[in-house]
């Protein structure tokens, strides 16, 4: 059944480039769709899953199984497709359409291309944390795009997978000399692979990267606005330190280490002071007493006006 706003693209009008990203599940190539860059997910190539077959009855038995996979990945991005394609905010990635090819078996999911790539790509390359200017009008951009999703959105959608890594840069940053440039620059929201509209949560599945996943999240798989809420904590401490949250550390016990309460991130000594109390209003342990990306939003906009709109970086 075609979504009011999912658009069908005819394969033949889009050209599929070079691959760009791997994520668990899909691959996005760069493209173009007539004059205008795009970005295109797709479902995993599988062909591993046929390689081992060895005699015609396992062949086939392997191929059974390489098919239910596919099936359910080309399922999980139309699900994605669905939902994506009635999103439509500045900090959101725009899809365009979907366009399914019957020669290559697969779904391909055109969304607006972003030059700059990856936030977390940004930030760990450089191995710092953002100006305190710069940091702060991304804290807001994300802010504003979440608060759309959890309000203004059609159905109230739940992101569960917030992270540097799916934030991107809408410009380029080739030409990038000093922070008050990046200053300049649109973020993105984007992978709604996760996402789930709230009254479909009684059902939902394990999803979300353990350090950025809420206690609650990690004991029980319950997702709310809230867990959401906790998430933009981790990615705001991913900002201002250039770094992976727990890298290095065994993931089992990260996870064990949130869900009990024992493990937290240290509020790093380049966190804005105005800053430090939103971070912890984001952690609280009980998920009713974190702030909701209204209340964030809000207070964002009163921290620029207040201490930053004249300042210099
Ligand atoms: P994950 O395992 O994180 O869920 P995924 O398969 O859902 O991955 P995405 O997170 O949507 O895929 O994208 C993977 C990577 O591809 C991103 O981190 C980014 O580098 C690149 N990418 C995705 N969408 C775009 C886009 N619209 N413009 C430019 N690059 C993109």
């Amino acid at each position: 059944n075609a979504e009011p706003n999912l658009r069908i693209i005819d394969y033949k009008d889009l050209q599929i480039g070079e691959l760009i990203g791997i994520g668990g599940f899909g691959h996005v190539h760069y493209g173009k769709f007539g004059d205008v860059h795009v970005a295109i997910k797709t479902a995993k190539s599988l062909t591993s899953y046929n390689i081992f077959s060895t005699s015609t009855s396992q062949k086939t038995s392997m191929d059974d199984q390489s098919d239910a996979v596919h099936k359910n990945l080309i399922d999980g991005l139309l699900r994605e497709a669905r939902l994506f394609s009635n999103l439509n905010h500045p900090n959101i990635i725009q899809l365009f359409g979907v366009s399914p090819c019957l020669a290559t078996k697969n779904l391909y999911l055109v969304m607006e291309y972003a030059h700059g790539g990856a936030l977390s790509e940004l930030l760990y390359r450089r191995k710092s944390g953002l100006f305190p200017n710069v940091f702060i009008e991304y804290a807001k951009q994300i802010a504003d795009g979440m608060r759309y999703l959890h309000g203004e959105a059609p159905g109230l959608v739940i992101h569960r997978d917030l992270k540097c890594s799916n934030i991107l840069i809408l410009e380029s940053i080739e030409n990038v000399h000093d922070d008050y440039e990046l200053l300049q620059k649109t973020l993105k929201i984007t992978d709604f692979g996760l996402a789930k509209k709230q009254l479909q949560s009684s059902s939902m599945t394990t999803a979300g990267t353990y350090p950025w996943m809420s206690p609650e999240c990690i004991r029980n798989n319950e997702f709310s606005t809230k867990s959401d809420v906790w998430s933009y904590g981790v990615l705001l401490w991913e900002c201002l330190t250039g770094e992976i949250p727990y890298k290095g550390f065994d993931q089992m016990q990260v996870a064990f280490g949130i869900a009990t309460n024992k493990y937290s991130l240290p509020i790093p000594s380049t966190c804005p002071e105005e800053f430090s109390q939103l971070m912890k209003e984001c952690w609280h342990v009980l998920p009713q007493n974190r702030l909701s990306f209204n209340e964030l939003h809000d207070r964002i906009v009163k921290i620029i006006e207040t201490n930053y709109s004249n300042a210099e970086l």
